[in-house]
């Protein structure tokens, strides 16, 4: 077994290693170029019933692993959301590592759980949310909205739900527009609400919620004996960055007393800049909101704060004290896992702690806002390019473009394109349909990324495009 002195040695040498891992990012391509089967046929089919050297496992690990993965700290990383890890925040994952406690209960970790009650807090204030709210630290955005989505469930059955079950009730009603993230389809489902219970109100031309249509349906659904539960609104759409007015939508749900629940996992992070608080005028009506600063705050995958403006009606739908967690004086304490699914909780706080002292609020917002000034400026020279057109445009880093009617078969075309610009390897994107047609999404928010990288990707994908359609008729007549 490996000693404390060996340890002291090797872990020295993953930090040297660390550091020329992410000195070397530049020069790699940014997504993974193997194809399925080519990790997996190079290592061995049985674990090994003896001890092997360090030597040997590290020397694996580096012919194998690193090639073989798509590079998300990469500064020409584009695709989905980014998900940033800052390097404040690897370091305080090395020290949660070292102690490696599980934060179920305050007795079990204090400092962990007094610290994520300061860290929400301290973020609250980040974001410029009031103190009606309080918050905790969830794995992932998931978790919280299926959280969110069981307190609705349970409130609107006066919790007879988890005690008899849903089965002799009745059925259930959830409202989300199509822009939310599919997280609101898998609570439906795993709150056994059911899909086809999750009601698509109609949108409007900015993709944000109609509240009229919000409206009627609820009223319909009244009429025809459903039991609606909640509303679940989205700042930041996940495909097209759409945002509901929360004004609106969060009137409607105090009308008919539904419980609501805010989706804000990436674009949330950018309320630390006041320029985009607009964007969430009314959030203080909202039951629960959900923001990731693993996303782009730098703090590096888990960290999901939920915000809750009444934590007690979370901890009834999802929390037990069975006798053998009891704690001497624990009325005077808050035990975390009360108000999460999973009982084991790991040591989040200490990441937000390290990156919001480290960056400062100042620092954070200098880089949110040089990623949303450097995608308009990019955006501008798709727009001024008459071989494309912006497929979908959204208020803060994130946009979308195709080729223009300049080419056949434009849709076919811009999806092969996608798909090529990633066999390249220099930047990598996402493409996804947008109102029916394929769109490229691009989206800047890694913390390594600098303006001539963003720039970068018009030229790069002029080149491309060049690729694709050699060879292919070019239709002048359109031009
Ligand atoms: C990324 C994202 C999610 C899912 O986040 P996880 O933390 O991975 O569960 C949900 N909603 C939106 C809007 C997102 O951008």
């Amino acid at each position: 077994m490996m000693d404390t002195s060996e340890f002291a040695k090797w872990s020295a040498y993953a930090a040297r290693w660390s550091r020329d891992y992410h000195d070397g990012l530049p020069g790699r391509p940014v997504r993974a170029q193997v194809r399925p089967g080519d990790v997996a046929c190079q290592v061995p089919a049985v674990p090994p019933e003896e001890s092997e050297s360090w030597e040997q496992i590290i020397a694996d690990f580096e012919r194998l692993i690193p090639d073989a993965m798509t590079h998300w700290q990469h500064p020409r990383f584009f695709a989905y959301f980014s998900a940033n890890a800052s390097f404040p925040s690897i370091l305080a994952e090395q020290y949660i590592s070292a102690m490696a406690c599980n934060c179920m209960l305050w007795q079990t970790s204090p400092a962990a759980t007094e610290l994520e009650e300061k860290m929400t807090d301290w973020f609250r204030q980040a974001v410029d949310l009031n103190e009606r709210f309080s918050g905790l630290i969830q794995d992932s955005a998931t978790t919280a909205t299926l959280c969110a989505v069981l307190t609705m469930r349970e409130r609107a059955l006066a919790w007879q739900g988890n005690d008899i079950g849903l089965h002799a009730l009745p059925r259930l009603r959830l409202y989300a527009t199509a822009e939310n993230h599919s997280s609101i389809d898998k609570a439906a489902r795993l709150a056994g609400i059911g899909q086809e219970n999750l009601v698509r109100p109609a949108t409007r031309s900015d993709r944000s919620m109609d509240p009229d249509a919000l409206h009627r349906c609820i009223r319909q659904d009244i009429d025809s004996g459903y039991l609606p539960i909640g509303i679940v609104g989205c700042i930041g759409g996940t495909a097209a960055g759409a945002c509901d007015r929360l004004g609106e939508i969060l009137a409607v749900a105090s009308e008919f007393d539904l419980y609501s629940h805010i989706d804000a996992a990436w674009a949330g992070s950018a309320m630390i800049c006041p320029e985009f608080r607009y964007l969430w005028n009314g959030i203080e009506r909202a039951d629960s909101i959900v923001i990731n600063p693993h996303k782009w705050l730098g703090v590096q995958f888990d960290c999901s704060v939920q915000f809750c403006a009444n934590l007690q009606l979370q901890a009834e739908t999802v929390g037990l004290r069975p006798d053998y967690l009891a704690t001497a004086g624990q009325d005077r304490v808050t035990n975390l896992n009360e108000l999460t699914i999973p009982l084991g909780r790991r040591f989040r706080a200490l990441k937000l702690w390290f990156v919001m002292r480290s960056f400062g609020l100042a620092g954070l917002r200098l880089l949110v806002r040089n990623h949303v000034a450097w995608i308009r400026e990019l955006e501008s020279l798709f727009d001024a390019d008459p071989d494309y057109e912006v497929a979908f445009r959204s208020p803060l880093a994130l946009f979308g473009f195709r080729l223009s009617d300049n080419f056949k078969g434009t849709d076919r075309l811009t999806g092969e394109l996608a798909a090529r610009i990633n066999d390249d390897g220099r930047i990598y994107v996402t493409s996804t349909p947008i109102d029916g047609r394929p769109a490229i999404r691009v989206t800047a928010g890694t913390f390594a990324t600098s303006r001539q990288d963003v720039l970068s990707v018009h030229d790069i994908v002029r080149q491309v495009t060049r690729s694709v359609v050699d060879g292919q008729n070019r239709d002048d007549s359109c031009g």
